[in-house]
């Protein structure tokens, strides 16, 4: 398979342009074309002799992604739904506020760690994104959202577990933070893992200054073993372990997600527990409300619940944050709308 020019960093592409016998400051004029002025085609690079455009387009083609849908909420998100080109879909999530906007964006097709919440495990894993395609979906989205702000952050929390998908990842948040590409500042990138512990250790030897948050999710074994598979290979005091070494060797603050299911994740039990988990080191818990999903049993607590919760989190030493849910009229937690298109298939 070709090469995909979204995926190659200046450096690699400029080796192209040498491998091809064409002058390597040539690179420095594509990259320009993509990353500002928003080209997605070799055709629209009008400065290109045709002929090398021709040449171009063979060799090192744009990846295959096509705008299936994209719904517009009545507070601003904007979720896209795409098709790739063998008809695998993924989504991403323009998140608007006042100061920022944030991008959340897909590392896979599917998910293999078919987590008891979430509609993008419903269906298993089909393949890795790969570095060409994770940034096509960052460029279509930052074209056609410029009208209604700038993309300032990316989270890797839509489809797909980052971590299982490790080098085309880490190659895009590069490309993401280039300030050739997208100049997108590395504390502005978060990955978000469901505690693939080896991918914590592996990115905590990075040197990069991007945010870590790591979906928990439950205050013991028993309980996140029965939401999330995955702990079952590595459980909380392994996911612990590595995250305290991540916060002790990068000097960076983890986040928890944690989502609040009544009854089950937000007793005064959970509160207690969370508290010997987090206490004392640079970490934060991310509260969520439940965001249910047809095929799971779970409901979202009372806002009153959710703010005494809160509360006792606090009265406990634990740094807690709510998310607030955006979206909601379109489906836009992970997963819903791919998954709502491949059951209408
Ligand atoms: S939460 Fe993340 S890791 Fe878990 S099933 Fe969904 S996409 Fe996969």
């Amino acid at each position: 398979m070709a090469a995909e020019i979204c995926g190659l960093t200046l450096k690699e592409l400029e080796g192209q342009f040498q491998a091809l016998g064409e002058p390597a400051y040539r690179a420095a004029q594509v990259f320009d074309w993509i990353y500002k002025k928003h080209a997605f085609s070799w055709e629209e690079m009008s400065s290109l002799p045709k002929i090398l455009r021709e040449k171009l387009a063979a060799a090192l083609p744009f990846p295959v992604i096509r705008e299936k849908s994209v719904s517009l909420s009545s507070d601003g998100t904007r979720k896209f739904l795409f098709e790739l080109f063998d008809g695998q879909l993924i989504e991403a999530v323009f998140i608007p506020t006042e100061k920022r906007a944030a991008l959340c964006i897909s590392s896979q097709a599917g998910c293999k760690f078919g987590c008891g919440f979430c509609a993008s495990g419903i269906g298993g894993w089909k393949r890795h994104l790969s570095t060409g395609e994770i940034m096509a979906q960052v460029l279509w989205a930052v074209k056609s959202c410029a009208a209604q702000g700038e993309v300032t952050h990316i989270v890797f929390m839509g489809v797909g577990e980052p971590f299982d998908n490790y080098d085309n990842v880490l190659k895009a948040v590069r490309l993401l933070n280039a300030p050739e590409a997208l100049k997108i500042a590395a504390r502005r990138i978060t990955i978000s893992t469901c505690g693939v512990v080896p991918g914590i250790k592996r990115l905590a030897g990075e040197g990069l200054q991007i945010e870590l948050s790591v979906s928990l999710h439950a205050s013991r074994d028993a309980l996140r073993s029965q939401l999330m598979p995955v702990n079952r290979k590595y459980p909380l005091s392994e996911l612990m372990k590595a995250c305290r070494a991540y916060a002790r060797d990068t000097g960076r603050q983890v986040t928890f997600e944690y989502i609040m299911i009544k009854d089950l994740t937000c007793t005064d039990k959970c509160v207690d527990e969370l508290a010997v988990l987090m206490r004392g080191w640079l970490c934060k818990i991310n509260l969520i409300a439940c965001n249910p999903v047809g095929e799971f049993p779970y409901t979202t607590p009372s806002p009153k619940e959710m703010i005494r919760f809160k509360a006792m989190l606090e009265r406990q030493g634990v740094i807690t944050t709510f998310r607030t849910p955006r979206g909601r009229d379109i489906a836009a937690a992970c997963g819903q709308l791919r998954h709502a298109a491949r059951k209408s298939r």
